[in-house]
């Protein structure tokens, strides 16, 4: 089998474009992947055809091989635009290997550990008052009651609202406060897992987690931007709340130093950007020799997920997956991925197991937008 061509799709997608690719081969099999990478929605799409240049002719079941040749011959060090590219290509090539040989990608990568893959709850708050955003710390309380009476056990958000670096002595009340009303509305029921995005430095961080001690949330992610190691050492050493990060850092080399500090009790890496079902599989591994569990960061697309739940069913260190639930896309999708009660069913198609719907990509055009992580969050209120 030879492989012939790499076709790129774009879908808008509410709050961003996802960006799908298709590796075509003479055999009549096509294998999914995915490259989403918000801003750089043109960047990806062109470094396709740059990688296309050394993958046309090869044979797209050498996994391996394959990985180990689009590393070493793109020489340059590692970097997230390219490795996103390479990630999405290594899942596509999963996905032709799985329906080559008539069986799911889990089952190839050691067989199922689990029978289903726990999800957790994101932007679980939406529809929590009419014009469709929680604004109060009532609002967030009042929204996970109901996502854990709609079956979810974790949820995920940021009470951080805007604060950038430090936070004003409002800012940290509100804060509190709205972790210990979730708190009190979800009882024991669920887990809180509170996103940073890397907002703080190292004194603000300090004193919030101490702060959010009595509530006991499942972790704080990217308390700190991701950059400094000892930095996350200091401030592990300094709380009892668990820390988690990951979902910026890329390859089995950006997590060894991360894993051998002792930096985060959790590690978090997107199969998309971080080198794919390859190298999603050998981070696990190499977190399972620390005692370290994986809860991959997946808030982009519907093949991103499929990937994220093959590697989560065969890895025995998975505790949960990010997901987020966007039913107004779910027609992307042929037959879309089965969630009940925050866990998904194992797919038992050959390869990913799913299907895009390209006819409904027409309804979609990719939109471009002004990209600006930290800009549109809005602070929670009071009351
Ligand atoms: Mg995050």
């Amino acid at each position: 089998m030879k492989i012939t061509d790499i076709k790129v799709y774009s879908v808008e997608a509410v709050r961003r474009n996802w960006t799908f690719i298709e590796v075509e081969t003479d055999a009549d099999i096509t294998g999914l992947g995915e490259i989403t990478l918000e801003m750089f929605d043109t960047g990806v799409a062109a470094a396709v055809e740059d990688y296309k240049r050394i993958l046309i002719g090869e044979n797209p079941l050498e996994t391996e091989r394959l990985y180990d040749h689009m590393t070493r011959n793109k020489f340059w060090r590692t970097d997230t635009l390219s490795t996103t590219v390479l990630s999405g290509i290594d899942i596509a090539l999963w996905d032709i290997k799985g329906k080559d040989l008539g069986v799911p990608i889990y089952q190839l990568l050691g067989g199922p550990v689990r029978e289903t893959v726990r999800a957790y709850g994101n932007y679980w708050f939406l529809g929590a008052t009419k014009d469709d955003y929680a604004r109060t710390v009532d609002d967030y309380a009042k929204a996970a009651a109901r996502a854990v009476d709609e079956g979810w056990d974790a949820l995920k958000w940021s009470p951080f609202g805007s604060c950038a670096y430090t936070a004003t002595i409002e800012q940290e009340r509100v804060i509190v406060e709205c972790v210990k009303r979730v708190r009190e509305a979800v009882g024991d029921r669920a887990d809180l897992l509170l996103d940073a995005h890397g907002r703080f430095n190292l004194p603000t961080m300090r004193r919030i987690a101490r702060k959010l001690e009595p509530y006991e949330p499942f972790f704080i992610e990217e308390p700190l931007p991701p950059e400094n190691i000892p930095a996350m050492v200091d401030l592990k050493n300094s709380t009892r709340v668990p820390l988690a990060t990951g979902e910026r850092l890329i390859t089995k080399h950006e997590f060894l130093p991360l894993l051998n500090s002792f930096a985060v009790d959790y590690i978090q890496p997107d199969i998309i950007h971080t080198g794919g079902i390859t190298e999603m599989k050998k981070i696990a591994a190499l977190a399972e020799a620390f005692y370290i569990p994986m809860i991959p960061h997946n808030p982009c697309g519907p093949v991103a997920t499929a990937a994220t739940i093959h590697v989560a069913a065969s890895i025995p260190n998975f505790m949960f997956t990010e997901y987020i639930d966007l039913p107004e896309r779910e027609d992307v999708l042929v037959e879309p991925l089965v969630l009940k009660n925050g866990q998904f069913d194992l797919p038992t198609k050959p390869g990913l197991g799913i299907e895009l719907n390209k006819k409904v990509f027409d309804k979609y055009p990719p939109q471009e937008r002004e990209w600006d992580h930290y800009k549109p969050v809005r602070d929670i209120q009071m009351s």
